[in-house]
């Protein structure tokens, strides 16, 4: 048995077969063209199939560690546009009468090595995105089939690791790399992901085909591992396992549930699959939007209780339709607004459709009788909304008992989303039974920052002090009244946020599914 001790990038315990992953070995030997405009056209396909390629890593990024960390696939995309970088490869290719590969290959070293020797930590972690970019040319010059990507069982090793192979490896059972910044794109991403990361061991070749052990908590990798270490590392895996699947409780014997933001009954299985405690937002809107005409009662109350059956017991808070603004389903009429944000958006879209709205809440509370649904209703700004919502919900219940169907309590529920509903939530806490607070939306409407443009990106802060100081009020005044809270917008996925909110007093987090697994253990370190 052979003990190293390693740097900790991301933590937790993984135990498989090392595999040397060596990236593709790609081919980049010089060889003289005969044509150059055939050659720039050759490169220049490799560069649009790239980009192809990329887009799609970029939508499967965005479904698996979210839009802000995906960005690097679009930085990947902008550097295949870089007409200063495209322009060196294709002069290359002229002047020198060299294969793209070649000019790729020199180009890039060249450029990276500029990048790396930067003082400035941000540019020097370009210098990967730059090699990502160029090998990922060069593998499609080279016509090679694309990475493979199941490593269950696996210890990949790697000499360099870029975010696209993060993403290639995220199933196997963790990663060690020769070197890291622990600041790097790679590093954010696999501590996004809960990869397990460690770095720091040169000559790791020799290492594969072993079995190893890392620990990523205390810094340590053993290789080919005695019984006793084996023994102690597995049991240890498996109460790591199940204390995930518990809902937390911290020292002074909170407890905190840790739950899911979903679209549809397929990702409800993956936060299923992920011990999610159960679903803290359903985005329902995403039901209207994959239909081509409003979906039924029927249609909706099979898809409700199914996630309701799906988890068994445990709370399923359905948003009712939050449309308007970005969130637009094509076959209603959104005409005649100047200003969409702050137009008929959420509840409003609600009130001015109300049959919309009492055919959802029906299906709801026909599904009530699988599970602890409740119901959630977003852009709330006033008691005289809830007021709305109650009096449909009691129009329903009507219609329900004349019709002799069956139907369990429901909790009813709102967002906090706007900088008026935290102020007022003292009074909106006396109506309702929970709260969650959208910090998506708080964000855009605090700041006064439209949450879709990149223009005023920079500007888009959610740690704002105004944004913090207005979670802690809600909180505070949600719990003055016995009213739960949860926060669902992207800030509950941070892990660097994690204690401050469970300081604040929050009940629980919902986060993308993936999350889960890691946000529960982030909460378990930080007790
Ligand atoms: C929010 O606004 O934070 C939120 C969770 O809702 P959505 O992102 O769907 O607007
Ligand atoms: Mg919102």
């Amino acid at each position: 048995m052979e003990k190293i001790d390693v740097k900790v990038v991301s933590e937790g315990v993984a135990i498989g077969k090392i595999r040397y992953y060596n990236d593709v070995k790609l081919n980049i030997n010089r060889f003289e063209i005969e044509d150059v405009s055939t050659e720039i056209a050759r490169f220049n396909n490799a560069r649009i199939r790239a980009k192809e390629e990329l887009k799609e890593i970029y939508k499967e990024a965005v479904n698996s560690v979210g839009k802000e960390m995906a960005e690097i696939f679009e930085v990947c995309q902008l550097i295949l546009l870089d007409e200063e970088y495209v322009n060196k490869i294709k002069d290359k290719i002229t002047t020198e009468n060299v294969n793209s590969e070649y000019a790729i290959y020199l180009v890039s070293k060249e450029v990276s090595e500029r990048l790396k020797n930067s003082d400035d930590i941000y540019l020097s972690d370009r210098a990967t995105d730059i090699n990502d970019v160029s090998n990922r040319m060069i593998r499609i010059l080279n016509e090679r089939e694309n990475y493979v990507d199941d490593h269950r069982g696996e210890i990949v090793i790697f000499d360099e690791v870029t975010p696209s192979e993060i993403l290639r490896v995220s199933k196997s059972e963790g990663i060690i790399t020769k070197v890291s910044s622990g600041m790097s794109h790679a590093s954010i991403m696999s501590r996004n992901m809960g990869l397990v990361h460690v770095s720091g061991i040169s000559s790791l070749e020799k290492f594969a085909g072993k079995t190893a052990i890392v620990d990523a908590y205390k810094g340590v990798l053993y290789i080919e591992p005695d019984e006793a270490i084996l023994k102690y590392y597995s049991e240890l895996g498996e109460s790591e396992q199940e204390m995930i699947k518990d809902i937390l409780s911290t020292s002074s014997g909170k407890t905190i549930k840790v739950m899911a933001n979903v679209n549809s009954y397929e990702e409800a299985k993956i936060a299923k699959e992920n011990y999610s405690d159960g679903i803290g937002l359903f985005r329902t809107e995403f039901i209207y939007m994959n239909s081509d005409k409003l979906p039924t009662e029927d249609e909706q109350y099979n898809i409700y209780r199914d996630v309701l059956e799906l988890f068994d017991g445990k709370p399923v808070i359905i948003r009712t339709l939050d449309t308007g603004a970005d969130k637009r389903i094509n076959y209603l009429d959104y005409s005649g607004e100047n200003n969409p944000a702050l137009g008929l958006r959420g509840i409003r879209y609600s009130m001015n459709n109300k049959d919309i709205l009492l055919t959802q809440i029906k299906a709801v509370y026909r599904a009530s009788l699988y599970g602890d649904v409740r119901l959630m209703f977003p852009m709330i700004t006033s008691v005289e909304e809830i007021g709305f919502i109650k009096n449909i919900i009691s129009e329903v219940k009507k219609e329900l008992d004349s019709e002799n169907i069956e139907y369990n309590a429901v909790k009813l529920g709102i967002m906090i989303e706007t900088p008026a509903a935290a102020m007022l939530s003292d009074v909106l806490a006396k109506e309702v039974d929970f709260f969650s607070i959208g910090t998506n939306d708080l964000t855009q409407y605090s700041l006064a920052v439209d949450r879709d443009n990149a223009l005023v990106a920079e500007f888009y802060n959610p740690y704002h002090e105004g944004i913090l100081r207005l979670i802690k009020l809600t909180i505070k005044n949600a719990h003055n009244e016995n009213c739960e809270v949860s926060i669902c917008g992207e800030l509950a996925a941070d892990i660097n946020m994690t204690e401050r909110l469970c300081e604040m007093g929050m009940d629980s987090l919902s986060v993308a599914p993936v999350m889960v697994q890691k946000i529960k253990k982030n909460i378990r370190k930080n007790e």
